[in-house]
């Protein structure tokens, strides 16, 4: 699928010049602050995705913080082990604490003592969607909808701008029968590429493959592939020849609802799927096709995101 673009095609801006004029580093790869001017953009661009929010839609917002256990039962260390972070903490008796911070002190290693707690880094928005779905019982016959979002934490450390180790995911989900995900999931996609296209963004959208873990995590991958279980909005960003992956549409089937055991009155286990913007890519994508100066950027961008 082509995403139709207005505007004459612009030269890509190095992003070089993005890094120093809007995400200043912070001594770890992947990781950066956000000057003002970024988050006018990502603020612009979330409005602009809640303008197309379904009516009925529940509106969640979750901290970067999940619980660990909650994850697991998710599946999420079959598929994805090396992407997880999970939060360490200094715990115990006074003593044990103070002698690390002794060990810091004294110019020593005081890591050793951290233990796992009960925290992980959200690794998606939508994983804790599910569990709470699951607490409230049957799934009704129209199925759910959900809008959620948050920072998400993947242990992918790059020099690339567009790969970072914590961004932003904003994403709706669709909890129902195999149909109403289909139907969710290809609205989505015309929509995603009618958003692009007001934005200025040339793309198109293609299958893809979540990048599984391990010599199992291949076939996984190519199986996702052919079933086209995930799509992805490819603009360009870093190049055109090498476009950056800024949604995705995904169809989970009935991982999720079997994993929590989501049934609707039939008994019937329901199948579940999302749509998910990546907020800081979206934005990378704009400056990158519009440059650095939001003033200079086309009329009908700065109108279609009220910038
Ligand atoms: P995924 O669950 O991998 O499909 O991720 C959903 C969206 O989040 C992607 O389409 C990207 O736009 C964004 N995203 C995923 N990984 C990263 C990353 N390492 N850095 C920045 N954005 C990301
Ligand atoms: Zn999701």
């Amino acid at each position: 699928m082509n995403v139709a673009f207005k505007e004459p095609k612009p030269a890509l801006r190095p992003l070089d010049a993005i890094a120093e004029a809007l995400l200043l580093p912070s001594g770890i790869d992947g990781v950066y602050a956000r000057t003002g001017a970024f988050e006018s953009v990502v603020d612009a661009v979330a409005a602009l995705i809640s303008r197309h929010r379904e009516l009925g839609a529940e509106v969640l917002r979750f901290p970067p913080v999940m619980s660990r256990k909650l994850l697991e039962r998710s599946g999420y260390l079959k598929s994805f082990p090396h992407f997880l972070g999970c939060v360490c903490c200094l715990e115990g008796a006074e003593t044990a604490i103070g002698g690390a911070v002794e060990r810091f002190e004294n110019g020593e290693d005081w890591t050793t003592e951290l233990a796992a707690g009960d925290l992980v880094l959200t690794p998606a928005a939508c994983y804790p969607v599910y569990p709470l779905v699951a607490s409230r019982g049957e799934v009704p016959a129209d199925g759910l909808i959900f809008d959620v979002a948050g920072d998400c934490f993947r242990r992918e450390p790059s020099r690339d701008l567009d790969r970072l180790q914590s961004f932003r995911m904003r994403e709706y989900v669709r909890v129902g029968t195999a149909a109403q995900v289909g139907e969710f999931r290809r609205n989505w996609m015309t929509r995603a590429a009618d958003i692009a296209g007001q934005l200025g963004l040339t793309g198109r959208i293609e299958p893809a493959s979540d990048a599984f873990f391990g010599r199992g995590g291949k076939l996984m991958a190519m199986s996702q592939i052919e079933q086209a279980l995930k799509l992805e909005l490819l603009v360009p960003v870093r190049s055109a020849a090498e476009p950056t992956a800024c949604t995705s549409f995904n169809d989970h089937r009935d991982h999720f609802g079997t994993a929590w055991n989501l049934r609707n009155a039939a008994g019937e286990v329901m199948h579940t799927g999302c749509v998910a913007f990546g907020m800081d890519r979206l934005a990378l994508a704009l400056f990158a096709t519009h440059g650095v100066a939001l003033e200079r950027w086309p009329t009908a961008v700065r109108q279609a995101l009220a910038l």
